[in-house]
């Protein structure tokens, strides 16, 4: 239980942050640990954002070890395991708990560092106050030298009269809440969510389709990433709906959704999830009354060190709306509390956007740091640009069926004479994990020299990347 705050505990707090998930608690912490009087705002009784309640983390904790036993075992003469059933029933009370678990551990660490948590909905009233509604529906305001907003987005479905019967379908939210696993699935959206969800439900054996406006998913990612994780993708099972639009959907929530598309197509399911981007919660929290500007999208509009257009008013995470991830909102609400609250060292501080390493948690997964070639071609020009390129079938598959050998494919794009490496596109089994350290050295200003000259590790797979020619 949050600890229940009747009212403000000071005239002024030094610092108020509205919204406790990545980017909120991130810069309420570094402004706390320098012994500044901090106000958490946070509308859930569920403390932590998107990332912990219905992003990354119950999403990772869904393992999809399914490809292992059917596949993979056999090839290494493991016996009994070819047909496992996942129990999704049992599983997800689990995997609440765990996620409530780590609800707890947000409190308590806001209480031991000394933040204040007022569990409410925070809108601002003016450039220095915070009016904040309590669940029981009590009202108070808090007054602030300095105000972040840190609320974050929400999934985005289509309106019911551009696309009639689309409320039928969830989104990822609900994906998350399924108590069972759905026998017919379809995804909707050609982005992070719709490949990651997609690849979970095919993994654990729902009939999955997968509908996407273009020839390939991942549009935004290098056009090799997409090339090869799109077949890949029918491969294993999933039902691409190339080109394809949703025109209606009919049916009733609970039972079957028939899917109509602008392609003639009846696809009938029993759920339906629209994953076709989020857009920032920046209705409704009083921008207007401090003067807080966003663009067309509705995302608060920053400048490099995350200040809006109000003096002492700043913006971090998702609702800022560049690279929404969880690490980008940590370290831009992180290095905002240095430069407002820390040493004189830090005072220029502000997050680099350039470079940030992202990861696709698809099967396999995908890397990527820095530009795409078609991007790298446009910055430097045709004849500046080089690629290092190599796809391959990882040691693990060596002894996995030939039809189940999934594919490896690591590209460098280098630019200039010295060949600087600007982009790093990996897609391939340990992808994730592997990117982390190369990121590092993309970060650095490595040249493919610098990859040449380290040692290779072996045998793995990312020792491709240190030996490209
Ligand atoms: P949020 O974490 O969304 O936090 C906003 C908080 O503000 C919430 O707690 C909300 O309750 C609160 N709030 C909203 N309005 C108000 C109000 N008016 N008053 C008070 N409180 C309010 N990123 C990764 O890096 N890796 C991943 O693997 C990954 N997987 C994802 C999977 C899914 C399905 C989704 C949806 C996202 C995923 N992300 C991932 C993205 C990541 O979750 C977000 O980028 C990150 O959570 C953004 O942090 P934030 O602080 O900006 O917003
Ligand atoms: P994305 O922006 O990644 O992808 C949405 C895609 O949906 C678009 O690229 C577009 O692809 C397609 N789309 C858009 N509008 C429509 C429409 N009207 N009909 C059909 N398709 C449409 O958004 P997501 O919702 O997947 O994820 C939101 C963000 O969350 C991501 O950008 C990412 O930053 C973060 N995230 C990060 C993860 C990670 O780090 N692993 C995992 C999950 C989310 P096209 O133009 O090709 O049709």
């Amino acid at each position: 239980m949050p600890p229940i705050f009747k009212g403000p505990t000071t005239e002024k707090y030094d610092y108020i942050v509205i919204g406790g998930g990545s980017g909120g608690s991130g810069t309420a912490r570094r402004a706390a640990s320098y012994g500044k009087k901090v106000a958490i705002v946070e509308a859930s009784s569920h403390p932590g954002g998107t990332c912990v309640n219905v992003g990354c983390v119950p999403k990772k904790a869904t393992a999809d070890l399914q490809d292992r036993f059917r596949h993979h075992a056999s090839g290494y003469k493991f016996t009994d395991v070819g047909n496992p059933t996942f129990d999704w029933k049992a599983f997800k009370p689990q995997r609440d708990a765990y996620i409530r678990r780590l609800n707890g551990i947000y409190e308590t660490n806001w209480a031991k560092e000394g933040i204040e948590y007022h569990e409410g909905y925070g809108k601002l009233t003016s450039p220095t106050t915070v009016e904040i509604t309590r669940p029981d529906g009590q009202t108070y305001t808090l007054s602030g030298e300095h105000i972040s907003i840190a609320v974050g987005g929400t999934p985005t479905i289509p309106a019911e009269e551009e696309i009639p019967g689309a409320s039928l379908g969830t989104d990822s939210d609900g994906f998350f809440d399924f108590a069972e696993q759905p026998k017919r699935v379809a995804v909707v959206g050609a982005g992070y969510i719709a490949v990651e969800l997609a690849g979970i439900l095919n993994a654990l054996g729902s009939e999955t389709h997968l509908l996407i406006r273009g020839e390939t998913v991942l549009r935004t990612f290098d056009p090799t990433i997409q090339e090869t994780l799109t077949p890949w993708l029918e491969k294993t099972g999933v039902n691409l709906h190339k080109g394809t639009h949703v025109t209606r959907v009919d049916g009733a929530k609970g039972q079957t959704l028939t899917i109509s598309t602008d392609k003639g197509e009846k696809i009938e399911v029993d759920t339906l999830i629209w994953a076709i981007g989020r857009h920032p919660k920046t209705q409704n929290i009083g921008l207007e009354s401090a003067g807080v500007k966003t663009d067309s999208k509705g995302d608060i509009i920053v400048d490099k060190y995350q200040n809006t257009n109000v003096k002492n008013i700043y913006a971090i995470g998702d609702v800022s709306g560049k690279w929404l991830l969880t690490p980008v909102a940590i370290a831009a609400g992180r290095k905002l509390a240095n430069r407002l609250f820390g040493p004189e060292s830090l005072k220029d501080d502000y997050l680099d956007y350039d470079n940030i390493a992202t990861v696709v948690f698809s099967h396999p997964p995908i890397g990527t740091v820095g530009l795409t070639e078609p991007q790298a071609r446009k910055q430097y020009g045709d004849d500046a640009i080089k690629i290092y390129k190599t796809s391959f079938k990882s040691l693990y598959f060596s002894q996995v069926a030939e039809e189940h050998k999934e594919p490896t494919m690591y590209k460098l794009v280098v630019a200039g004479p010295e060949e600087k490496v600007v982009g790093i596109h990996m897609l391939g089994q340990g992808s994730d994990e592997a990117l982390q350290g190369f990121a590092v050295a993309v970060k650095m200003g490595a040249t493919k020299k610098d990859l040449d000259d380290t040692v290779a590790i072996h045998p793995t797979s990312a020792e491709e990347l240190v030996t490209l020619r």
